[in-house]
């Protein structure tokens, strides 16, 4: 064949391709250029997740009616002028390409008013193709309504995820472009049901209330931190608050949401061994950097940037949010230190005095989880008391134990035929649950109980998108669970084995499980989901437990299948084997 020029058309949707991947790439672009345009109020509108439709309405400057053909073409914008200024922007926009790439893609009609002229014009582009312009009677500000996406692309519709993922897209764009400006009105609905509303009143903390609840947005913690000209402000999560995802890691960089590693990094350091491995916060950051020190012309839908002096910023994100830290919460130490040794005792140090640990659990300990890859220094098992541990995980049963106490409100010691055990009640618990859960999940048969007061949970928008689609499933597993309000859910039962447990901390980690896979296989999903929920309803460390609630649980791990290891693999029990204990006490074999 021979070298031909690409038609413009095909040009176009190429390029379209770059910029325009999903809807919610459209809805990004369409909530960025009202922004832009100084919109005090933005109107959301999808069906069929933005397939069918997606219009926004804003009431910024709008396009006057003689530059209206201009705005659709490509490379044409009022933003930009000379190539110097491309490294100092403070628009969101700036490469007039998303309004020539939508209406390269879609049915797309633009409707728009200035505030000096009497009328309004409107143009339609249908697949890169406008027509002729209209003169219209309508207020000031723009609308954009954006019609059957990819009608003439089928390839791009195949490769969109499914619903539930694009509307979570969505979803997610719109509520934290409306933390990002908590003084903007936003408003989204789909079809005639509103999923998300802001007041426009500034409070950033009440949009973090719609967001994730009232609970949570309570506790999150304020930054405000300013230094050479860079400011930090917005919320992070305590210690205490925390997600099994860097989902809710979100960055503004002078107004732009952007997917920064360093910036995720950076925090990550400032919750350094604040956190239990595989824990990740909340967040809400917004970084206003000089526009000269940012370069946002990196990536075709600007959702990556790079900095001037990365390393400056790395830092000056990592100390704000760690001051901030430490000024509202006491720091737990999650690093383990047993009985006062820790983990940076380098391994060339004589050994100390110490006792040697052998774990009886059933595989070896996944290296990479802190909380238990103590140094192999304090773990370190002689030969031989390896290889009884080895004989002791071929057998997956425990022993029959006797109860000896609980220690530090954590712990139960218990005594076997070969040893001291200690058990951690709360892995133990869980394990329990977990497997009474499954096992009355086998015979399709879980028991469920009325709550007497139904317990009512807000949840972010996209979080109750989700929860919406499986609620079969978690009636299934005898949660009773009704839709109360927009993004509000009322339990009204659960399974009788959770009884007296908080019923919204279940709800809360069911959703938790649901964003987790976007499509896992089904039993899959309802041995995590049975997991998740065991792990929040068990009891606690620090749980003060009777003596007879002491007893029957280990009575209720020796009945498990798989006592020694929680539903996450994590061990339930350590044990000091009698043979390991005669050495430690000089009694046979000299170390
Ligand atoms: P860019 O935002 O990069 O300039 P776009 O293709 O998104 O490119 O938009 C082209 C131009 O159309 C913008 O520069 C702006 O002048 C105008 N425009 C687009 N949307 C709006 C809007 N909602 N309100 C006012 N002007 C708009
Ligand atoms: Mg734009």
């Amino acid at each position: 064949m021979p070298i031909r020029l690409l038609s413009s058309e095909v040009a176009s949707q190429i390029a379209a391709g770059e910029v325009i991947e999903r809807p919610a790439s459209v809805v990004k672009e369409l909530l960025e250029n009202s922004l832009d345009a100084g919109a005090r109020s933005i109107t959301i509108t999808i069906e069929e997740v933005g397939k069918k439709l997606i219009e926004v309405v804003d009431d910024g400057s709008g396009i006057p009616s003689a530059e209206l053909e201009l705005a659709v073409a490509r490379h044409a914008t009022s933003k930009l002028i000379r190539s110097d200024e491309l490294f100092s922007i403070s628009t969101l926009g700036f490469r007039g390409e998303a309004l020539a790439s939508i209406g390269s893609v879609s049915r797309m009609t633009i409707t728009s008013r200035v505030q000096n002229e009497q009328e309004g014009a409107r143009l339609r582009v249908e697949g890169g193709t406008a027509s002729k312009l209209t003169k219209v009677g309508t207020t000031v500000g723009t609308t954009v309504r954006v019609e059957d996406l990819f009608y003439n692309v089928p390839a791009r519709l195949k490769f969109l995820k499914s619903d539930v993922t694009e509307r979570r897209a969505i979803d997610v764009l719109v509520t934290r472009y409306a933390l990002a400006y908590p003084d903007r009105r936003f408003k989204l609905s789909d079809g005639k049901n509103i999923v998300l509303q802001t007041s426009g009143d500034g409070d950033r903390r009440t949009i973090l209330a719609a967001l994730y609840g009232v609970d949570v947005a309570k506790q999150m913690l304020e930054i405000i931190s300013e230094e050479e000209g860079s400011r930090l402000t917005g919320f992070i999560s305590p210690t205490s608050l925390t997600r099994s995802n860097r989902r809710e890691i979100t960055f503004f960089i002078n107004g732009r949401w952007v997917h920064d590693v360093s910036l995720s990094t950076a925090l990550l350091q400032a919750y350094h061994t604040l956190l239990m491995v595989g824990r990740y916060p909340l967040t809400a950051l917004f970084l206003e950097i000089p526009p000269g020190e940012v370069d946002v012309n990196v990536h075709p839908a600007k959702a990556e940037v790079r900095f001037r002096n990365q390393d400056k910023v790395f830092s000056f994100v990592q100390r704000s949010s760690r001051k901030t830290l430490l000024a509202y919460s006491p720091v737990p130490n999650v690093a383990p230190s047993l009985w006062g040794t820790t983990r940076t005792v380098p391994s060339e140090q004589p050994r100390r005095a110490g006792l040697d640990w052998a774990i009886g659990h059933d595989q070896q300990l996944p290296v990479s989880s802190d909380q238990l890859s103590v140094s192999s220094d304090q773990l370190s098992v002689s030969s031989q008391e390896s290889s009884i541990a080895n004989r002791q995980s071929e057998i997956a049963s425990i022993p029959l134990l006797r109860l000896i106490g609980q220690i530090g409100a954590t712990y139960l010691v218990a005594e076997g035929p070969d040893g001291l055990y200690l058990v951690d009640q709360h892995a133990a618990h869980e394990r329990v649950l977990f497997e009474k859960l499954m096992a009355q999940h086998a015979m399709k048969n879980i028991p469920s109980q009325s709550l007497l007061t139904p317990a009512v949970v807000t949840l972010p928008p996209q979080s109750s998108s989700l929860l919406i689609t499986q609620l079969p499933l978690l009636q299934h597993f005898g949660f009773d669970v009704e839709e109360f309000g927009p993004n509000t859910f009322q339990v009204r039962a659960m399974p009788a084995l959770f009884l007296g447990s908080d019923s919204s901390a279940a709800l809360r980690a069911l959703v938790e499980d649901f964003e987790e896979d976007e499509s896992p296989l089904q039993n899959e999903i309802e041995a995590k989901l049975a997991a998740r929920v065991c792990k929040r309803m068990a009891v606690k460390a620090g749980q003060a437990l009777s003596s007879e609630e002491q007893r029957a649980l280990l009575h209720d791990l020796e009945a498990c299948d798989s006592p020694r290891t929680c539903p996450h693999g994590r061990p339930t029990m350590i044990h000091l084997s009698v043979d390991m204990l005669e050495r430690q006490f000089g009694r046979r074999g000299a170390r």
